[in-house]
């Protein structure tokens, strides 16, 4: 495979953006080697200005649900752009935003759109400790909710990867009011909140951690975390940033039955432009600026196209049958990975929800941040690359979910499978 045009672009990008990227992981530092750069992206496969074509599982890191420049997701935003691209001034489609969010997750009877996940959940803690008037927010290893100061301690995803879960530049007088816990432990909530529940302001999880991995919650956790907040006062904030209109229509509160009090969204609802949303109980809705005290703004908030194209989205995932088929495939994909890891005899494991799972070079069961971090990553490293090197694009960390989208079908899978023979077998070793 040539990488010619994406070297000499990563070369000039070296020079002019930190690692040469505007995000991290994308500089594929773990798996090592330099990330391709794309030229186009149509259904499931990326195409790279070499010429080369992906099966790609990362879907711009989860918004792409539907596949890549979906014609109806293209068409909204090609309608929409024409009347203008930002008024600064209310538009419909804010209500219709907002209408759609609230009626597929009821937990929100009131929203507000924002710009990015990273905003969501920083506005979503502003909000609880504004409400409650206390400080301490609560946290899991291995989660990451976007790089807002109060969130980088012991977090996941890109900070994991690198090896920086506590960044510097985070005043600890700030990083002391986030209290961490081990995701699916019982005794370590209820001991913290013994401790100090009546300073928790609230407690932000993602529901299945995407950020470490793939880790589904034990039987009973997120209930039980349920109950502790409600008992001591402290509300419950799903983050649904990446698990939203993906694990089912009303993401994980709706696979769990659980309500939490605020939820936090994005990638999807913006169908892959920009946007983010928190929203949650009335009586805590109304306490936002300008209803309330507790500050919020931003100028680009509720734009229009990037409105046309989450709704266009939406209204995909709303079609009968979405998710089921979703399910299926991740399963598919999954168990013909597992099936080839076998074959091949190396120790591997897959974790799964609907059109998300995660990939572990160990045996299973995977059930805490401590068994994900056990995963082999020098193997993962030269697994992606051997897949790269086939034609499928795998999250180039070992500390991602992959993504499943609805343009992944019988075919993709079947050739994803075929490559991973190959590529368990180049890295058995
Ligand atoms: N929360 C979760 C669960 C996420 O996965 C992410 C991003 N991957 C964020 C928050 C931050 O979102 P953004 O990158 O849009 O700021």
């Amino acid at each position: 495979m040539n990488h010619d045009r994406s070297h000499e672009l990563f070369t000039r990008a070296n020079q002019l953006l930190p690692g040469g990227v505007n995000s991290p992981v994308r500089a594929f530092k773990s798996v090592g080697g330099e990330p391709f750069f794309a030229q186009r992206a149509e259904g499931a496969y990326l195409h790279d200005v070499d010429g080369n074509r992906y099966i790609d599982y990362v879907g711009s890191w989860g918004p792409m649900i539907a596949g890549h420049a979906h014609p109806k997701v293209l068409e909204a935003v090609e309608r929409t752009m024409r009347s203008g691209l930002s008024f600064g001034v209310p538009n419909p489609l804010e209500v219709d935003m907002a209408e759609a969010i609230t009626s597929i997750v009821p937990s929100c009877e009131m929203v507000r759109m924002v710009n990015s996940g990273t905003e969501a959940t920083l506005s979503a803690i502003r909000l609880a400790r504004g409400a409650t008037g206390r400080s301490r927010i609560v946290k899991f290893e291995g989660c990451y909710h976007g790089h807002g100061d109060s969130f980088l301690v012991k977090a996941g995803s890109g900070v994991m990867t690198l090896g920086l879960p506590n960044s510097p530049g985070v005043p600890s007088s700030l990083a002391d009011l986030t209290l961490t816990l081990p995701y699916n432990d019982f005794e370590a909530a209820t001991k913290l909140f013994e401790e100090a529940g009546d300073d928790i302001a609230g407690v932000i999880i993602e529901p299945i951690v995407g950020n470490a991995n793939c880790i589904l919650p034990r039987e009973g956790y997120l209930q039980h975390l349920r109950e502790l907040c409600t008992r001591h006062g402290a509300l419950l904030i799903f983050d649904e940033v990446m698990t939203g209109f993906r694990v089912a229509l009303g993401g994980a509160q709706q696979r769990y039955g659980i309500t939490p009090d605020l939820s936090t969204f994005g990638k999807i609802i913006g169908g892959g432009m920009p946007v983010g949303a928190f929203g949650g109980r009335r009586d805590l809705m109304s306490q936002v600026a300008p209803a309330g005290p507790i500050y919020q703004a931003g100028t680009l908030s509720g734009n229009p196209v990037a409105m046309a194209a989450g709704l266009a989205t939406l209204e995909l995932v709303r079609e009968p049958g979405f998710h089921e088929r979703l399910d299926t495939a991740t399963h598919q994909l999954c168990d013909g990975l597992e099936a080839a890891a076998r074959e091949a005899g190396v120790p591997f494991h897959t974790t799964r929800a609907p059109g998300m799972f995660g990939l572990y070079f160990r045996e299973g069961p995977v059930e805490t941040f401590e068994d994900a971090k056990a995963s082999d990553g020098a193997r993962f490293g030269r697994f992606f690359h051997a897949m790269l090197e086939r034609g499928v694009y795998l999250a180039p960390s070992a500390f991602e979910a992959g993504f499943v989208s609805s343009a992944h079908g019988e075919a993709e899978i079947a050739a994803t499978v075929e490559a991973a023979r190959g590529a368990f077998a180049a890295c058995a070793g």
